[in-house]
């Protein structure tokens, strides 16, 4: 009799604390500030899976099996090149969740910063000048600055825009990824291009894919439409360095 009422009176107990526990959570679910907005743009289902996370802590660990070769003067300016372009992809979402508040920005946006941080584990692996800590919106080489101004005022103009202006950077990405692969023999170069290409291709298909679910299409700028429609129709390849 005395276990069966204690066991009562605990499930009470539990389930006042339970209780008292989730008021106080939804209390406290005021938190982080959403960027105001009066849009809510849809986000295509599973989206999420097209955002390529890079780990730059376990490429440092992986490098242990490629070991450093030497680099010619196209290999050492295309690292400086493609890491200030992966800060470009960061920068320009950062802008445009700041200004659309679209979630696919902020997602992507995040994965950019380990794309450019697993650049930057190549660029201090040949102690190469790194631009990793250069202000948001700054960029050492021109053509990257303009591709960045260019890209900013386009998509400030609508949501659909900053999605079409974000499908460029990952074409981008992907024809001047690809031409740095035809210049490097590095296994440790190669390796991280690749998962960078992976990554590109997926985010392609993620904003590709964002303008479809709103009713919009869109159309290749820089890359040929074969190798467009051979992209948009493979699956989502995972990238990664485990
Ligand atoms: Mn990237
Ligand atoms: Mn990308």
């Amino acid at each position: 009799m005395k276990r069966k009422f204690l066991s009562g009176s605990t499930a009470f107990v539990v389930c006042l604390l339970v209780l008292v526990m989730s008021t106080g959570c939804t209390a406290d679910r005021q938190g982080p500030v959403e960027p105001t907005t009066t849009i809510q743009p849809a986000i295509t289902p599973g989206e999420d899976s097209y955002t390529t996370v890079l780990d730059a802590g376990t490429l440092d660990a992986r490098l242990d099996e490629y070991p450093a070769g030497t680099l010619s003067a196209a290999e050492m300016s295309d690292l400086g090149y493609l890491q200030e372009e992966e800060k470009l992809a960061r920068d320009v979402y950062g802008v445009f969740y700041a200004t659309w508040g679209m979630q696919v920005f902020r997602n992507i946006g995040n994965a950019e910063q380990t794309h450019m941080d697993s650049v930057t584990v190549l660029i201090d692996r040949y102690g190469l000048a790194s631009s990793e800590n250069n202000p948001a919106g700054v960029f050492e080489h021109p053509e990257l600055q303009d591709l960045y101004d260019n890209l900013v005022e386009s998509g400030l103009q609508s949501p659909e825009d900053a999605i079409r202006a974000a499908a460029l950077v990952e074409e981008t990405d992907i024809v001047d990824l690809r031409d740095a692969l035809g210049r490097t023999d590095n296994a440790d170069i190669r390796y991280v291009y690749e998962n960078l290409m992976r990554g590109s291709e997926n985010h392609l298909r993620a904003f590709v894919r964002n303008l479809e679910g709103q009713g919009e299409s869109y159309a290749p700028v820089v890359l040929s439409q074969d190798d467009y429609a051979a992209i948009l129709s493979t699956p989502v390849r995972p990238g990664g360095f485990s």
